[in-house]
């Protein structure tokens, strides 16, 4: 079966053309101008006069159906993974996370095991949560045989999956031999554990005690610490979730000085500031996560990193809990309020809203921060994150006419909340071809469970 998409603005991370792209089964297959030619019966047609045509957007950051903090998030695959469909993700890239002592393979089969239910293509990286011999054995084989060549460890989280210095340079020299590449959660553990407790012992136990607990000059510590000890042992290092002007610079800097280093940064931390913690009745439980909503102003600084291309990939780091039932085990203690809010369906039109529509990015950066980028630096492309012919047949349609009010109401996670409830934007996804298959048409989701396919991704050349 095919496909044809008309007369649609097709936007790439290089440029843009007016025409057509026709799509052979799960490939694309022809790109230019007029293809109706190519037309057989029975293929599907999309009238795209009007609205912007782009690579499927890439989500580089989820946690579906991760257990976390005595419970687990709100949305398995099948749940996320329509959720991204519904908003122009095409695929995601989860975390498979590792008891501590555990086995990387073994994290490895249970995530298999729960993505089976995926609507849309996906893979995953691989935590780092223990140093032991066995773990980092097991690293160049995920490399070398199961297409997982991106990792991730926490230097938050003292006590629980984060790691000390010690296990970082194990990690970084091992991953960067093996042709991976380590993100890291960028923040001081052992200072914020510190403080927590501190808060806890002074009566300081509501949501809005979040964000002191771990301010952005401790997340700009880790990161100089990282990058110091990245450029000692001379490995490639990655910052995911990157949220405060004090993270941005120490991170700039390095760039400056000619280090290899990469940053992904969030739409909650582009577009919300920490007056969130100020909502009553325990609404602001909604936006505890890790590294929380900045103060106003740091924004700015993430915005200039994406501008000047030192900021290379949105992801949202989706990691959905009810309010009711899950972020209330905290009530009395914000320490024990599960972290993590939802997001995978709202990154591009965010993104276009605040990035494109406001004049601060232009269209070409909008689809290699959606994208291509992510595609690229995980070793997909140009399978992933291009229109091409021989691309995987991964489109998403936006009508920039169009609005968007969000609300947890419509939204298809099944979260009782949405970081952005009330938000009304201009550009709405209307269409989303995911692996040739027509999954959104005109707003509607038509997801099929199981259909997603796991994407094994190359080791960096
Ligand atoms: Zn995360």
């Amino acid at each position: 079966m095919g496909l044809l998409i008309k007369n649609g603005t097709i936007l790439t991370a290089l440029d843009e053309i007016q025409g057509d792209i026709y799509c052979d089964g799960d490939t694309i297959a022809a790109v230019g101008g007029d293809l109706s030619d190519r037309k057989k019966t029975g293929d599907d047609v999309i009238d795209a006069s009007g609205q912007v045509v782009f690579p499927g957007g890439i989500d580089p950051h989820t946690h579906f159906e991760l257990p976390f903090m005595g419970t687990v998030s709100a949305d398995d695959f099948a749940d996320g993974t329509a959720a991204a469909l519904a908003g122009g993700t095409t695929m995601i890239i989860d975390f498979a996370i590792p008891a501590v002592g555990g086995s990387l393979l073994d994290a490895l089969s249970d995530w298999h095991a729960k993505a089976k239910k995926c609507v849309a293509d996906f893979s995953f990286h691989m935590a780092l949560t223990d140093p032991s011999d066995k773990v980092l054995g097991e690293i160049p084989l995920l490399v070398k045989e199961h297409g997982i060549s991106s990792f991730k460890a926490f230097m938050a989280y003292k006590g629980a999956i984060g790691v000390d210095d010690e296990a970082l340079i194990h990690f970084m020299q091992t991953v960067s031999k093996a042709g991976g590449l380590l993100w890291l959660h960028a923040e001081n553990g052992d200072a914020i554990l510190e403080r927590q407790t501190r808060f806890i012992a002074e009566g300081k136990t509501g949501p809005e005690w979040h964000e002191p607990s771990r301010p952005a000059i401790l997340e700009g510590e880790a990161v100089r610490r990282a990058l110091t000890l990245a450029e000692l042992y001379d490995a490639p290092i990655g910052f995911v979730h990157m949220s405060s002007r004090d993270a941005y610079q120490a991170y700039a800097e390095a760039r400056v000085r000619g280090q290899e280093a990469y940053a992904e940064t969030c739409p909650q931390y582009l577009v919300l500031d920490d007056s969130v913690y100020q909502k009553p009745n325990f609404e602001s439980a909604t936006y505890v996560m890790s590294p929380p909503i900045r103060p106003a102003g740091h924004s700015d600084w993430l915005w200039k990193g994406l501008i000047n291309g030192l900021i290379h990939t949105i992801g949202t780091d989706h990691c959905p809990f009810r309010l009711e039932g899950q972020k209330t085990m905290g009530k009395d203690n914000f320490t024990q309020i599960p972290n993590g809010g939802p997001g995978v369906e709202h990154r591009i039109e965010l993104m276009w809203h605040y990035g494109v529509g406001e004049g601060k990015i232009d269209r070409q950066r909008f689809v290699a921060l959606t994208s291509t980028n992510a595609a690229k630096l995980y070793g997909m492309y140009p399978r992933k994150g291009a229109i091409r012919p021989g691309s995987d047949a991964d489109i998403a349609i936006l009508d920039p006419t169009a609005s968007r009010t969000i609300t947890a109401k419509t939204h298809h996670s099944k979260c009782d909340r949405s970081l952005y409830e009330g938000f009304e934007l201009k550009g709405a996804v209307t269409h989303v071809v995911a692996g040739g298959r027509l999954q959104l048409v005109d707003g509607d989701l038509k997801a099929e469970q199981g259909a997603g396919r796991y994407i094994p991704r190359s080791a960096r050349s």
